[in-house]
């Protein structure tokens, strides 16, 4: 890929940000946590590459940035409880999680084909700037390589993903240095799925997901099964047996369905969640090999969640 993009969030700089994420491309930018990697979330190829540049094994869901609480309420149903943290507006460094409306028209890879979506309106002047400007849902997970350490500068953004994204929106310093907190609601309240730069009070701290031992709460992606089609499914499958649902990868004249004619990982990657819905109504579904490198990683790690007895879940 070419040079990375270092762009001021001057007028110019947040109209040729928000321009790059319109074409697919992806854009590191500052909120008031830590710098994030945007995608456009409607758009399958977009937000899969995020999962490409950082090179993420797995899809855990991403969170979805939007300027206005109206925005967010048109992609989720903020649960009840959540309200008595949004009297005074969004506060700074919260994600909520939420049903997610049926119309939301986000990529299916963005909640990892979950009913459910992670929410946030950032305080960040720059980051409304550029979600003002693009005038729709953005996806983002921290600005770093799968596993490094998240950016507080367009210096760390650059360290890690310099010539892998299109461009870094230069808002200097980041105030919070942590990543936002995480809250789920159930009838009784909030549950703290991840510490973060927003606190929760301790009174209102009915108890967090760990306090309640493994399957309670899991954060998602951390279920083997998860995201199982309601058949059976076999993974590195060359010939299918009479019967199967085939999903190919490559050229297969046989195939039922394909992940990508062309072998590609990152168009494989795009449709993954779409062609496991498909699949949800067959009783035997049987997928080709998928080669285990770059995005393949992370489309393996969720076939093999699917190909997971069920009941297997921990
Ligand atoms: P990061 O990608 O580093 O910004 O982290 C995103 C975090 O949000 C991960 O821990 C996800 O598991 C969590 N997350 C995203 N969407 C959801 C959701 N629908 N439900 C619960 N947690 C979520
Ligand atoms: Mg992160």
């Amino acid at each position: 890929m070419k040079q990375t993009e270092r762009l001021q969030p001057t007028r110019t700089g947040i109209r040729r940000a928000a321009a790059l994420l319109r074409d697919g491309a992806l854009v590191a930018f500052p909120t008031e946590t830590v710098y994030g990697l945007g995608a456009d979330a409607t758009d399958d190829t977009a937000v899969a590459k995020v999962f490409e540049a950082k090179g993420r094994p797995s899809f855990n869901p991403l969170i979805v940035h939007v300027p206005t609480l109206a925005d967010a309420e048109a992609i989720g149903e903020i649960p009840e409880a959540a309200w008595a943290f949004l009297e005074d507006g969004w506060p700074e460094g919260l994600t909520l999680v939420a049903p997610l409306r049926a119309d939301s028209k986000l990529s299916l890879l963005v909640t990892a084909g979950q009913r459910t979506v992670a929410l946030r309106v950032p305080a960040s002047p720059v980051a409304q700037d550029l979600l003002t400007a693009f005038d729709g849902p953005v996806a983002a997970p921290s600005a770093n390589p799968s596993g490094r350490i998240s950016p507080t500068c367009a210096d760390h953004v650059l360290s890690g993903l310099d010539g892998r994204i299109a461009a870094v929106l230069d808002g200097g310093e980041t105030p919070g240095g942590l990543e936002s907190a995480i809250l789920a609601f159930d009838e009784a309240g909030p549950i703290v799925l991840r510490e973060g730069v927003f606190q929760v009070s301790e009174d209102l701290r009915r108890k967090t997901a760990l306090d309640d031992g493994p399957g309670a709460l899991p954060a998602p992606g951390m279920l083997k099964s998860h995201y199982a089609p309601q058949g059976t499914l076999r993974m590195n499958v060359t010939t299918p047996d009479p019967g199967e649902w085939f999903i190919g990868f490559g050229p297969h004249r046989n195939a039922d369905a394909n992940l990508s004619a062309s072998g590609d990982l990152r168009e494989a990657a795009a449709n993954l969640f779409a062609l496991l819905h498909q699949a949800d109504k067959k009783d035997r579904i049987a997928v080709a090999p998928v080669p285990n490198t770059g995005l393949g990683r992370a489309i393996n790690d969720r076939l093999s969640r699917a190909a997971a007895p069920r009941g297997a879940d921990f």
